[in-house]
């Protein structure tokens, strides 16, 4: 089983953060980038409609509301994506809650893969995306849906990027310098480019 982390940082952040940890002897996870400008993990989900979404304790309620508006801008975003909100963690492929650290993040990802490789492709067994309370309690929804609307696209499969995109790992040049709060056409582009992959659905 492998996990990767995906950080998004509030500060100071220019670089991805990313740890592969391997177990079983399957070799360290690389992405490659692709000619477009969007980066893709090289993981993709089990399915892309009815996904089923977990919500565990978020700490706040405008954090719920930012986080379900996220799910709405993907599910607006035209690439083809949808969620269903699940009622436990038993077969969630997504979850979500709230922790706080002092860590410097706005939120983490964990993605659990499979073990079925196809070209360096794997299957996303789960993602639990993890909104650090201590640094966005101070957010509107506006912030916040950028915050969860970047770590459902980690979800999907696509990995950081730059500029005006809701895969900018820097959160605060994505909403406050660019204002980008949806999945901007280059991260549809993106989800859509995953789905001619290794029979990804
Ligand atoms: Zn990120």
């Amino acid at each position: 089983m492998l996990a990767r982390w995906f950080q998004s940082r509030t500060r100071f952040a220019r670089f991805i953060i990313l740890l592969a940890v391997t177990i079983g002897g399957i070799g360290p996870l690389t992405h490659v980038p692709s000619a477009q400008a969007y980066v893709l993990e090289n993981v993709y989900p089990a399915q892309w409609t009815g996904i089923r979404l977990y919500e565990g304790s978020i700490a706040t309620a405008i954090e719920k509301q930012g986080f379900e508006s996220g799910v709405t801008a993907w599910t607006n975003s035209g690439a083809g994506v949808s969620f269903t909100y699940w009622g436990s963690t038993s077969g969630a492929e997504i979850t979500v809650k709230t922790y706080s650290a002092n860590d410097g993040n706005e939120a983490v990802t964990y993605i659990n893969l499979t073990s079925t490789i196809c070209n360096g492709w794997q299957q996303t067994n789960n993602a639990a995306i993890q909104l650090n309370d201590l640094n966005i309690q101070s957010y509107g929804v506006g912030r916040v849906q950028s915050v969860a609307a970047h770590e459902l696209g980690h979800a999907l499969g696509l990995d950081h990027n730059t500029g005006a995109v809701i895969m900018n790992t820097d959160g605060k040049a994505r909403y406050v310098t660019y204002g980008v709060t949806t999945p901007q056409t280059d991260d549809v582009n993106g989800v859509k480019a995953i789905k001619s992959r290794c029979g990804a659905p």
